[in-house]
């Protein structure tokens, strides 16, 4: 859910030559300027419904639990596509790939529908899985790529009977999709990604980590084959807050409910989660806090205790000074 920016196909293309200024630049390139000031109150507005959407995707996943693997057949894909096929008007206009665990449709020209399931939706699930996520989700999901603003409107409300708050694009549990503006470029789309692998692998994932790790990989790329996030718009607001003294308490940030981190949002939120996974990321930490919090999470619910272990930490008030003067020192572009 949120705003995000970019991985364009360019992008994604320069990926695999690491994380060089060529390869950064064009991740950058179209949405980080509208979205430095458009992405934070797109953020703020969306939390509400994101936050319906991330319950309904935890309570549907625990409801199902472990019954059903999360493989499917040609067979399963010819009848979801089939399915699709009799309730959307139109659609002959439309491009379908199978990529699973998805299911891409776009009104883009046909070989730009193709290029971008290969590389952006196959490159992030890729890299996601490769990093934290052994279970795909438990259903058949679509990804609907509009080709602009006016379309993504269009058929959000036509078709899934949304009016979208955000002119980027949102997941939606309820209809099992993820429904993307991606005129304003991949990040959004490798952001939403991220979350129906939360709710099928860490269904109690707190929103911090939820929503950092889909934060983290919104402007991202590789190194050494593996995904990275990059900095982002994000820092700017973030570095704004810490010289203002206005960045919680990790322990705050981590034991916020749901409802406290999307509708109390005081504005750092997305930055703060953001930036402390970056932080782990880029000291080698971000995957074994992961797994350790994963597997920790009945005795650790809000992953603080595990943070502290994994940085190695007994006094938090200390490293978040640390990590402070460390985000200060960030710059994007
Ligand atoms: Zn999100």
């Amino acid at each position: 859910m949120r705003p995000a920016k970019i991985v364009t196909l360019a992008a994604v293309m320069a990926l695999a030559s690491s994380a060089c200024s060529a390869a950064r630049q064009p991740t950058s390139a179209p949405a980080s300027q509208p979205a430095a000031a458009a992405g934070h109150a797109a953020g703020n507005a969306e939390a509400a419904p994101a936050r319906q959407e991330a319950n309904a995707a935890a309570e549907a996943t625990r409801a199902n639990g472990l019954a059903r693997p999360a493989t499917f057949t040609d067979a399963d894909y010819a009848a979801h596509i089939v399915r699709l096929r009799q309730k959307i008007p139109a659609w002959e206009r439309f491009t379908v790939v199978v990529e699973p665990p998805f299911v891409v449709i776009g009104d883009e020209p046909p070989d730009q529908v193709r290029r971008r399931a290969v590389q952006t939706v196959r490159w992030a699930a890729g890299g996601l899985k490769n990093e934290y996520f052994s279970k795909d989700p438990d259903e058949i999901l679509d990804i609907w790529l509009f080709k602009d603003d006016a379309s993504y409107r269009r058929h959000a409300r036509s078709i899934f009977g949304h009016n979208p708050s955000t002119p980027f694009g949102y997941y939606s549990d309820s209809a099992k999709a993820l429904i993307m503006n991606v005129a304003t470029g991949g990040g959004t789309l490798v952001h939403e990604i991220v979350h129906p692998f939360i709710a099928s692998n860490f269904p109690n994932c707190p929103a911090w980590l939820n929503e950092g790790l889909g934060s983290l990989y919104e402007q991202s790329g590789q190194r050494d084959g593996r995904i990275v996030g990059y900095t982002n718009w994000r820092l700017a607001g973030l570095q704004k807050a810490v010289r203002t003294g206005r960045v919680p308490s990790f322990k705050t940030l981590a034991s916020m409910s749901s409802h406290q981190f999307y509708d109390e949002d005081s504005g750092t939120n997305y930055a703060q989660a953001r930036y402390l996974c970056y932080y782990l990321q880029e000291h080698g930490l971000l995957k074994k806090f992961y797994k350790d919090f994963h597997a920790n999470q009945v005795a650790d619910p809000t992953g603080y205790q595990t943070l502290k272990a994994v940085l190695g930490e007994d006094d938090m008030a200390a490293f978040k000074a640390k990590w402070e003067a460390y985000v200060l020192k960030l710059r994007f572009p």
